[in-house]
């Protein structure tokens, strides 16, 4: 137990209250947005990731810059870069049937003055997402459901240990880059190779350390448990392939300890076996 734990007077000095340690996470819920975008960017942030930036004239996306915001992406048909309109219900669309599939894309940067708003896509060899960043170009419609939520962490613990791969990068990222510059931690990063490292604004006392896939078994694990179980009151947070976070779940609960709330944990995709 970090000195946050210990007791101290209450208000009225007269007997002693336990003190909080940080609160555990919250889930903020925003209501349901649909919203028609248009592609103003679409370059590389590294070989095996697709920045695409997005812009919305008038009416902004209900971005409030929690940790772990993601929308939905409404795939166009096959072959297409367009979406047939949908009819509105409220603020659901819905498309004639076969439904376009939707991906989850997290909230890499948004900036409420221009309305830009960034992700960020693995190019991996197969899937309807990654093939419509391929081929999505300036100038395209993006058609986003949400954010529909995100996360409120408490700026108090005195660990952030981070781990995950490209997927869950841009929300690690994203958060990075907004923490307190007097947080301390690790954030354990999972890339195809060292040219796929991004530049990340994390404050001076969180280590970014990138680890490299090589061949089917993910290094990731091995990486995080083998810098230690860090002192103090610790926070985890988890994204990535569900295979690879898996045993870092479990050495989150059994080995850190740490109770509910106080780490987060997701699968963003799951590998196929061949
Ligand atoms: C909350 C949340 C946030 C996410 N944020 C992001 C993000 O910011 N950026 C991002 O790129 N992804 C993100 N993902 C993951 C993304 O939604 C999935 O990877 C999605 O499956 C990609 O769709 P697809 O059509 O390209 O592939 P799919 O059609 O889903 O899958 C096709 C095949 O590709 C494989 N595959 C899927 N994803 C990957 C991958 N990343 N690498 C290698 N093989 C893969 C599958 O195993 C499958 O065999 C997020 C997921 C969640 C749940």
């Amino acid at each position: 137990m970090g000195e946050k734990s210990a007791e101290r007077a209450d208000a009225a000095g007269e007997r002693a209250a336990p003190v909080e340690g940080p609160r555990p996470l919250e889930k903020v819920k925003y209501p349901m947005r649909y919203r028609v975008l248009r592609a103003v960017r679409v370059e590389d942030a590294s070989p095996s990731v697709r920045r695409v930036v997005c812009a919305e004239q008038g009416e902004r996306i209900d971005s409030r810059g929690l940790v772990g915001e993601y929308v939905r992406v409404v795939i166009p048909p096959e072959g297409s870069r367009v979406l047939p309109e949908p009819e509105l219900k409220g603020e659901k669309p819905v498309w004639p049937k076969p439904s376009p599939p939707t991906r989850k894309y997290t909230v890499r940067r948004y900036d409420p003055e221009s309305g830009e708003l960034e992700i960020n896509v693995v190019l991996h060899e197969q899937g309807r997402g990654a093939a419509w960043a391929r081929a999505l170009e300036p100038g395209d419609p993006v058609h986003v459901l949400g954010p529909k939520a995100g996360y409120r962490i408490d700026d108090g613990y005195d660990f952030y240990l981070l781990a995950g791969d490209e997927t869950g990068l841009p929300g690690m990222a994203r958060w990075l880059e907004s923490m307190p510059r007097g947080a301390r931690g690790r954030a354990v990063l999972e890339v195809p190779s060292l040219r796929s490292r991004q530049p990340i604004d994390a404050p001076e006392g969180v280590s970014v350390e990138w680890v490299v896939r090589e061949g089917a078994a993910s290094p990731l694990a091995e990486a995080v448990v083998a810098g230690g179980v860090p002192e103090g009151e610790v926070f985890m947070w988890l994204a990535g392939e569900s295979g690879a976070i898996r045993p870092l779940r479990a050495w989150m609960r059994q080995e850190l300890g740490l109770a509910k709330g106080h780490g987060y944990s997701s699968g963003y995709w799951k590998l196929k076996e061949k």
